[in-house]
């Protein structure tokens, strides 16, 4: 009987381990069964045949670092709406941040987000455990090996001054208790406050949004990475710098894991996309946290990915209302929703010639998988989830507020024409996104993710 999820796809061409070719991949039961360069059915199997030639087919994205904002800020977004975006950009698996309300801090939260995922989410997914230097242990009696690690990213959004960064004695005892890997915002707040007054003075109350990059300049960021590294090395317990902005941090890091620390680094689209350059022509809309910096950065950060010194490309998908992104400086949010355009942004750098195939895969999937344990995604091996992308390389999308998906309802690459198109999207198998028909399946739920014990 041929189940919903029996498909093959034909004559696609195939990124997967560093290669690409033309192959066909077999899928049944949600899993892959083969991926060869021509599969000979078994007599009986009738599965669903899709035509991929001139397509080509990419294991579905892992973004490893989003804020879908559920439960607890519905206007800016929720899980059904924000997977729904991430579906319709080629992403099939999401980690989650804790900066929800209540933040996912200890096991009833963590365990009400695993609950609410299973009805909403269409993508596969996780969530981050959260700590900060006033609260970390509750996060301890959380299953290790259902949460992606451990995390402080965007928990000032509620406390100021919780950053791990700011307060190395903690991060020790945190770098101890962890049973796996921390991920950190890294950002010195002595130098923001600063270099806000700083700002004050020059402008007055009324910020410009440009000054934005000088306040949370490269010396905030260099300086707080810093520190994490020098407490890592008496603790030498895996660490992953979240959205690095600046070459300078890229080389600590690089110095750092050269000497044996479990250091690794994260970029994320917009830091490699935008520039502090980009403030006159896109305002509010790339006001983030760390902010973009100079083009120099955003290009050395590209080379990087490039030539394999960042672990992970991942979006840091903070959706806001447009309303609370404008106004006094002093009022503006930071974040901007980005799941749906990672892939078709990042297959721009392989139509310029800067990354191969291969390399956008390893960013974006390989890698991820990995780097955080993922088990059976990631890969299209036999037995792994079929998980995975159709984008036609020249089908061309136009970002429009009527083909952005985000409950916002407005994107920072707005009118922006990219040369590729997302035509499908399948998770666990089945087709969660259809392009041509603008359809989501309801048959395509996401599932929670298991990891490896011992990543
Ligand atoms: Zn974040």
């Amino acid at each position: 009987m041929q189940s919903i999820n029996d498909l093959i796809v034909r004559g696609a061409t195939v990124t997967h381990r560093g290669q690409t070719e033309v192959c066909d991949l077999w899928v049944c039961d949600g899993r892959v069964e083969r991926l060869e360069p021509e599969v000979a059915l078994p007599s009986g199997a009738t599965p669903r045949e899709i035509d991929g030639r001139g397509l080509w087919l990419l294991p579905g994205v892992i973004d490893s670092h989003v804020h879908f904002r559920d439960p607890g800020f519905p206007a800016k977004g929720t899980m059904h709406s924000e997977s729904r975006a991430a579906v319709a950009g080629g992403v099939t698996t999401v980690f989650d941040m804790p900066n929800t309300l209540p933040p996912t801090m200890d096991e009833e939260s963590w365990t009400d987000k695993m609950r609410r995922a299973r009805q909403r989410m269409w993508t596969n997914y996780a969530f981050y455990a959260g700590v900060h230097a006033e609260r970390w242990q509750d996060a301890l009696r959380i299953d290790p090996t259902q949460i992606p690690g451990y995390t402080d990213d965007g928990l000032y959004m509620h406390e100021r001054d919780v950053l791990l960064c700011n307060h190395p004695e903690v991060l020790e005892k945190v770098l101890l208790e962890v049973p796996k890997m921390l991920a950190l915002h890294c950002e010195d707040e002595q130098r923001i406050q600063q270099q806000l007054l700083e700002a004050q003075r020059s402008f007055g109350v009324d910020l410009p949004v440009r000054v934005h990059s000088q306040i949370r300049d490269e010396e905030a960021c260099v300086t707080a990475t810093q520190r994490v590294l020098e407490v890592q090395r008496s603790v030498p317990r895996p660490v992953h710098v979240l959205h690095i902005s600046t070459a300078r941090e890229v080389q600590l890091i690089r110095a750092a894991a050269a000497e044996g620390q479990p250091v690794t680094a994260e970029l994320c689209v917009h830091h490699a996309t935008f520039s502090q350059g980009d403030y006159g022509r896109l305002g509010a809309a790339i006001r983030w946290n760390p902010s973009v910096k100079a083009s120099t950065d955003r290009d050395y950060l590209r080379q990087a990915a490039a030539r394999g010194w960042m672990a992970t490309l991942a979006t840091d998908h903070a959706p806001h209302r447009w309303s609370e992104k404008g106004g006094p400086y002093h009022c503006g949010c930071s974040g901007a929703p980005s799941v749906q355009h990672l892939l078709v942004q990042a297959l721009e750098w392989v139509h310029d010639g800067e990354w191969t195939l291969p390399q956008l895969v390893q960013l974006t999937s390989h890698g991820v998988a990995d780097h955080f344990g993922l088990r059976d995604r990631g890969f299209l091996d036999p037995g792994c989830w079929a998980d995975f992308v159709l984008v036609d390389p020249l089908g061309g999308t136009e970002v429009r507020p009527d083909t952005s998906y985000y409950a916002c309802g407005w994107s920072p690459w707005e009118r922006k024409r990219f040369r590729s198109r997302v035509v499908a999207t399948f998770v666990n198998g089945c087709e969660a996104f259809n392009a041509d028909q603008r359809l989501w399946a309801p048959a395509a739920p996401g599932l929670s993710c298991l990891f490896n014990p011992t990543a």
